[in-house]
């Protein structure tokens, strides 16, 4: 595609404690990122999981510009992002909203939580639902992804703002490194909060089905429906039998430009050592290597490149610094990296979620 221009808005400050400038500055990015959104323009925004690169839903023209900045497969639907649960009455069939899907509303919107409905009929572009008869809604918990919905006045589609395939962005820079001259408009609004997209989940027959991990735990969805549980369709080896529901699904995604694989085992000690000893064979063959490991332990690797990927203590760290640290071995230029895998209850899922499609599922389990 021929490059554009992208416009480019740093929005400083919190919202409630804007200096004078700041607001002013904030005001105009949004009254401008809004306006393209309206003129079918793609606009990139942070929200409270990674940023994301959205388009007026209801314009294939406007949503068709996300899949080719993204080179993103047709096949695979895009999230629609709404400001305010009004706006969910002309998206989704009629009566198709049940007391369950109210309770999971009440307790996680605003919130990275993205809710399966029966799409209304001719309501968006079928771009967006990539042929299927439902579509994810959610409503993001960052102020200015919320004002910037609100201006806009529309549903916007909106993926993760990164180059299909490559780690979601986090920051601002990330954005513009895959993207810059691709899309329309910028909103920077500094680094995104959960650090991991959010979770996509479906009701069918009052059971409440995980397609996809993320930001809003399995844990957290128990305590509201306790009918709650991850679709077998999320193991790799379903998807070639069945169409997936969640066609995000099926795609390597999330990936370093190096080898990498995961290493998990109960004995802490033998998992390092393990590491260690493959790190040191690489490096024989003379590949410059890799590990992605926890402040607890990273001072037990040597490596070209030994990221501490937030802390064992507060898995919510290692969501946040994921996206950044498995594009940080691309910046140095690692080419065989390994990642040590983290305990799989609370945020953990997510985070083994990404980083096994990240790895094209390679795990040695030690
Ligand atoms: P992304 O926004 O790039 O994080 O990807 C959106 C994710 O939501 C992908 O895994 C999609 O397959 C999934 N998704 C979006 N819409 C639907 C839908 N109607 N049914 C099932 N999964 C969906
Ligand atoms: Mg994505």
């Amino acid at each position: 595609m021929e490059d554009i221009v992208t416009i480019y808005w740093k929005v400083s400050g919190s919202e409630n404690s804007y200096t004078e400038q700041e607001a002013t500055a904030a005001d105009l990015a949004i009254a401008e990122a809004a306006k393209l959104l309206q003129n079918e323009e793609t606009v990139a925004f942070p929200t409270e999981t990674v940023y994301g690169l959205g388009a007026d839903a209801t314009s294939s023209a406007a949503v068709g510009r996300i899949f080719l900045a993204k080179g993103r497969p047709s096949d695979n639907p895009l999230i629609v992002h709404i400001a305010s649960r009004e706006q969910l009455a002309g998206l989704v069939a009629p009566q198709s909203l049940t007391s369950e899907h109210y309770q999971l509303m009440e307790a996680f919107w605003p919130g990275s939580l993205t809710i399966v409905l029966p799409v209304a009929l001719g309501s968006i572009s079928p771009l967006v639902t990539a042929g299927l008869s439902t579509v994810g809604i959610r409503i993001p918990d960052h102020p200015i992804a919320l004002r910037l919905l609100r201006e806009a006045g529309c549903p916007v589609a909106a993926p993760s703002a990164n180059s299909s395939g490559r780690p979601s962005p986090t920051l601002a820079s990330h954005v513009m490194e895959d993207l810059d001259g691709r899309i329309g408009g910028l909103v920077d609004g500094g680094a995104t909060g959960v650090g991991v997209e959010s979770t996509v989940i479906q009701i069918v027959e009052s059971e409440l089905h995980i397609l996809r991990p993320g930001g809003v735990t399995l844990e957290q969805l128990q305590s509201v429906l306790p009918s709650t549980y991850i679709h077998e369709s999320q193991q790799q080896s379903l998807l070639e039998k069945e169409a997936p529901r969640a066609p995000g699904m099926k795609y390597t995604h999330y990936a370093p430009q190096g080898h990498l694989h995961i290493v998990q085992g109960e004995d802490e000690e033998k998992v390092i050592a393990w590491i260690q000893r493959d790190i040191d064979a690489a490096k024989l063959r003379g590949m410059s290597t890799g590990i992605l490991t926890f402040e607890e332990h990273s001072s037990k690797y040597q490596a070209d490149c030994v990221i501490a990927c937030g802390s064992l203590s507060q898995p919510e760290t290692i969501a946040q610094e994921l996206y950044a640290s498995l594009r940080r071995f691309d910046e140095e230029g690692i080419r065989y990296i390994i990642a040590e895998a983290c305990p799989e209850k609370g945020i953990g899922l997510a985070i083994m979620n990404r980083l096994l499609k990240a790895a094209g599922h390679r795990l040695i389990r030690v």
